[in-house]
């Protein structure tokens, strides 16, 4: 089967001097150009315009919250030994009393950073994840100037309060269901 057209000979007769004005080849790049006016765009406007993504679209992390606003992450480390990049890290501390109302668990996350130069986005962290603390959003991580900008912290990935901002948290949430844990 023949992939390419180099087998096809090329046409060396001289040009003629009407050839050599181009004016008809000039004419046939216009009219090519004329009807791309009338067809339907395929550009968008962004950011003024932005496509929907796909259900499965896996973007920027989210660390979640429960119904009353306590973080779900337990500090396990499950999602950083499943991460095949190696970018997350994070650092456990212990619930002091007085902090239920902050952390589900008697463990949480002090620090928590996903490094998003080397996140590939596979999702493996949030099927790792026995809290669903933590889940891929329809979001983008955001362009920066600097490397520093892609460290992404615990308060850069954390839901928004669902009792203080449930309209960021709905948002933030998206299409993603809360089950039951
Ligand atoms: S999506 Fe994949 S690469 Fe990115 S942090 Fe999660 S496990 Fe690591
Ligand atoms: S996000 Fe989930 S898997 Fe990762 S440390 Fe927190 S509870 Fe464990």
């Amino acid at each position: 089967m023949q992939l390419t057209q180099r087998a096809k000979q090329v046409d060396r007769t001289p040009m003629t001097w009407l050839e050599k004005l181009y004016l008809w080849n000039i004419a046939k790049g216009m009219l090519i150009t004329l009807r791309h006016l009338f067809k339907k765009k395929v550009t968008v406007q962004y950011p003024e315009e932005t496509r929907s993504f796909s259900k499965v679209f896996r973007g920027l992390q989210i660390l979640n919250r429960d119904e009353q606003g306590r973080e779900n992450c337990t500090a396990c480390g499950l999602c950083a030994v499943a991460c095949p990049a190696e970018a997350i890290t994070m650092e456990a501390a212990e619930r002091q009393p007085g902090e239920e109302h902050l952390y589900r668990e008697e463990k949480y996350a002090a620090k928590y950073e996903i490094n998003m130069l080397r996140c590939i986005f596979c999702g493996y962290c949030e099927e790792a994840c026995p809290k669903d603390a933590i889940y891929l959003s329809q979001t983008f991580a955001p362009s920066n100037y600097g490397r520093s900008g892609f460290i992404y912290k615990k308060e850069d990935l954390l839901i928004p309060h669902p009792i203080e901002n449930p309209e960021g948290f709905a948002k933030a949430r998206g299409e993603k269901a809360v089950p039951a844990k």
